[in-house]
Formats: structure tokens, sequence, C-alpha cells
């Protein structure tokens, strides 16, 4: 019996061994990554330089607290972030992972609005469609309704507003950038209704990963969410922990969008899974106001910046750069698109194929014409990735809540270094697993 308190409640295979795209069981099975864990492993499973990084930096110092010293991978990896960064965005606070750069994204807010002489400023305003961590103040962020509704009692009121969802919230007779003007319109009439001088921030996913399924938002939605920010002087946090670093075809997943937010989080893909490391940047100005105010942000873990999370972060990081990956994703994701549109485009059960880079999301739907979700008690996607594990094949599937009802969807994120017969050989089986588990 295993002693390992684990998520689930089923006999898991013990991964003993990875190569490239591919990790392998005890028994010697091969799986294909198909989503990198869950939007994680972008360099695959054995990437030779971030080893040999982290075992450096093991050689050298493998600990020195925060509270007495840099290091020289904490110091690098800082200054390739910025240079990759949005406008503005300057300082780099180094964690353990994404719910842990989403808390201190949250409490940094707090803290600067206290700095500048507005205390009044304390609420946050996200979106009903989000996943921002399982720690209680981001969970408390987040609006998956499943995730959230045990604990319920011990989160800190946030507001919700609607998700920019083209594929379920457009209305027909509207266009794609009517529609994005009217989502994000819902922020300033939420900013209005809890009184702008009590709001410190709006937090988003700019593709949003685990609840939707790679859904990216309508061109302008998120230009008009920057103009409602500045208006009314909120701060626009975007939470890039599964979407950024490479993963939607641009370092930062904004970029696409044509906006800087003043506070951004990454996580997954940075580490790409050789450590545990996430971070939360922001913009000078922020910065600036609590180092000529208090001095210090009044936050820190013990493994705050950890060197050797550090050095991970930053082989891979010089690798993404280095090998020219972003363009990479680009091409593969534009492959692993048209392969999906070929092999599901027109099957009765996918509604939806969406996504950027190689973050893509397959919707399933029991009625295509009327986008009718499957019953939830069906536990469809739970069944998709038992199928798919039986395959051989790892993805991500989700059941998230679409306006009260529950959808399913999967999602797609395999390495970044996927080549086109592993993108035929994922769809290829995501296929099967899908026809197995429709017929049950
Ligand atoms: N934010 C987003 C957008 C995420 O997708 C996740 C993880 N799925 C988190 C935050 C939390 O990250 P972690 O699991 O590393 O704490």
């Amino acid at each position: 019996m295993s002693h390992v308190f684990g998520r689930g409640t089923g006999a898991l295979p013990t991964a003993v061994r990875g190569d490239g795209c591919y990790l392998y069981d005890a028994d010697g099975r091969a799986y294909l990554d198909g989503s990198g864990g869950a939007a994680v492993s972008c360099l695959g499973h054995s990437d030779p330089e971030v080893r040999a990084a982290i075992h450096a930096q093991l050689d050298k110092v493998a600990f020195a607290h925060t509270g007495f010293f840099t290091s020289e991978p904490a110091e690098a990896l800082a200054d390739l972030l910025v240079n990759q960064a949005p406008e503005g965005i300057d300082k780099v606070y180094l964690l353990s992972g994404g719910s842990e750069a989403v808390e201190a994204a949250i409490k940094l807010a707090r803290q600067y609005f206290l700095e500048i002489g507005e205390p009044g400023r304390h609420r946050l305003i996200a979106r009903r469609q989000s996943y921002h961590g399982n720690t209680l103040g981001a969970l408390a962020a987040g609006g998956n309704a499943w995730r959230r509704e045990k604990y319920a009692p011990l989160l800190v009121e946030t507001s919700h507003i609607a998700p920019c969802f083209e594929y379920r919230e457009r209305r027909d007779n509207e266009s794609p950038e009517a529609y994005g003007q009217r989502a994000a319109n819902e922020l300033e009439a939420e900013i209005e209704r809890l009184g702008p001088e009590t709001v410190m921030a709006f937090i988003a996913e700019p593709v949003v990963g685990a609840t939707a399924g790679a859904v990216p938002a309508v061109p302008g939605y998120f230009k008009r969410i920057r103009e409602i920010c500045d208006r009314y002087g909120v701060l626009l946090i975007l939470d890039e922990v599964m979407c950024g670093i490479g993963r939607t075809g641009s370092f930062f997943a904004c970029e696409q969008d044509g906006i800087a937010p003043d506070i951004v989080t990454v996580a997954k893909g940075l580490g790409a899974g050789y450590m545990p490391i996430g971070a939360m940047l922001c913009s000078g100005a922020i910065h600036d106001a609590i180092a000529q105010g208090s001095g210090s942000f009044q936050h820190g873990h013990t493994y705050h910046a950890h060197p050797l999370s550090a050095a991970a972060g930053h082989a891979v990081v010089q690798a993404i750069l280095g090998r020219s990956l972003v363009d990479r994703v680009q091409r593969q994701g534009e492959t692993l698109n048209g392969t999906l549109c070929d092999a599901f485009g027109q099957h009765a059960n996918v509604g939806d194929i969406r996504g950027r880079g190689l973050f893509r999301g397959v919707e399933l739907v029991e009625d295509r014409e009327t986008k009718r979700p499957f019953d939830p008690a069906r536990k469809l996607h739970a069944k998709v990735k038992s199928a798919a594990m039986k395959e051989g094949l790892i993805v991500y599937p989700a059941g998230g809540t679409v306006n009260g009802r529950d959808g399913d969807h999967i999602l797609i994120a395999p390495p970044f270094i996927i080549e086109d017969a592993q993108i035929d050989e994922l769809v290829a089986k995501l296929g099967r697993a899908l026809e197995t588990t429709l017929a049950q």
C-alpha cells in the first residue's frame, strides 16, 4: 500500500524515467506527454543543459537565506526575465510556484496602496472562469466554483465578473470586437458598484488555462481592460502562471494582446518541471513606492529565490531564448491546431477547438448546434484522461463551469520540442481515447 497522500484514490503508475516528450512507468510503458503535465514541461523531460545547470549550482551553494544573501542564479534569472518583460516591468520576486506568486501579487497590490496613502483600496476583482491557485488567497481570487465550494467560509470576498469566452458568450449578432468591449465593460460596472476608492486590483489570465481549456480573449478586450484600470487607478495583475514563458507563441502571453500589466505572475514553464519555481514581476513604480515608503515588501518565504530553482529557471529561459523556441511554438502550434481541426473539426461532440501556440483546448459538447454540454455526472473529462493514459498519452482534461453549467474540455500543451510525427501521434491517440470514452 502506498503511503503517499496523492491526489486521487486510485493506484497510479510510477514514473521512473523521462526522455524528451515521453515519460516511462515502472513497467516500461511509454506515455507521450501531450500536456507537459499541466503545461509545465516545456523543454521535455531530460534537457541536458538544465540538468547540468542544477548540478553546477548544487556544487557551488544549495541554499543561502534571502534575509542575508542574494545569489548568482537569482540575479541572472531576474535580468533575463526583465529583458523579456512587458514595458514598465522592472522587478522580479522569485517564489516556489504559481499559487505563491499570486499570493505575493495580491499582497503587493495591497501594500502599494497603503504606501501611496490610499488605505481604502483592498478589493480584488477577478473573473468567473479562472483559476489562480489553491492557497486560500489565490483560491479566493479564482472563480472555479468546484474548487472553491468546500472552502467558501475561509475565502475573502472577491468580485467575479464574466470571463471573455467567445464560444460561450458572444451573441450571434455581435462582432468579436463589440463582444470584447461588452465583456470588458463589466469591469467598469463592477468598479463603480463597489466604489472605485475601495478597489485595488483586477486579476485575469490572458489565456485561460485550467478552468476553460486555453481560451484567449477576443481582440481589443484587454486594451479596454487596461483603459478601465488606468481610468480608476486600479492595478492590472495578469496571471501567466500557465500561459506565460513562451507557451502561447510569445514570451509573455499579453504581448499578443498589446498591453502591459502592473504585476504579472509566471511559474509552470519557468522551471519546466526541473525545479519548483514561480515569479511575481512588478513595475518599477510599484517597487519604488514601497522602497521609498516603508522600505520593504512585507512578505517572504523560507525558500524564496532558492538558488537551485533559480539556476533551473535561468537555464530554462536561456534554452527557450537561445534555441528560438518561441518561434518554434508558433510553428508547431499551427501544425497542432491544423491536425486537431482535421481530426475533430467536424466531430459531432466537439464544439470548439481554440487556443494559441502550443496551448490548445478542445471543448466537448453533447450537441454541437445548441452547444449543450454533457451531463456533469458522466464525468467525461475524467474518463478521457484515463482512456488517454491507456493509449499512452497524457492530456489535461477538466470540467469547468460555464454559465452555471458544467462543460468538459481537454487541454493540450506539449513540450516546445514536439516534432510533427509526435503531433500526429498525440492527435491519433486522443481520437481513440475520445471514441472509447464516448462509447461508454
Ligand atoms: N495560476 C494559474 C493560471 C494556474 O494555472 C495555476 C496552476 N494550475 C496556478 C495559478 C497555481 O500554480 P501552482 O499549482 O504552481 O501553485
